[in-house]
């Protein structure tokens, strides 16, 4: 985890800087995770085999739902914690909470409730607005 500037972008490009803790996943961290949930799932569904009539489901539902969480935690590559920063459009200071980064990862300013998009690394220096400093 390490604090890094990102930018708020808001629907009509407005845009303000703020600083996020930032956990980035390395290939090997993400298969390991997702191992992990995919082997324990499995493991848990053939244990219901021992269970009367709900092992008719139990043996194949819970190992494919543990699959399917498995895909979804191997797919996250970055994770944005608490964001501090000003909001672009009321200009007081905000504090929001992050999220898997992902193109649907959406905040709301909590004083005017302006909704606002995080744009991390590469992408905050070339960004969608065209008007942003560095640093
Ligand atoms: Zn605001």
């Amino acid at each position: 985890m390490a604090s890094e500037s990102i930018q708020l972008l808001t629907r009509d490009k407005q845009t303000a800087k703020a600083m996020a803790e930032i956990t980035r996943y390395s290939d090997t961290t993400r298969l390991m995770r997702a191992g992990v949930v995919a082997i324990g799932g499995t493991v848990i569904g053939l244990c219901t085999i021992v269970i009367p009539v709900m092992h008719l489901i139990s043996t194949w539902l819970i190992p494919l739902i543990s699959w399917a969480i498995a895909w979804h935690i191997f797919g996250i590559q970055t994770v944005i914690g608490s964001v501090k920063g000003t909001c672009p459009g009321c200009d007081k200071a905000i504090e929001l909470d992050g999220g898997p980064l992902a193109s649907d990862l959406w905040a709301r300013c909590p004083h005017c409730a302006l909704p606002m998009q995080y744009v991390v690394g590469a992408d905050a220096l070339s960004g969608g607005a065209g008007a942003i400093a560095k640093k």
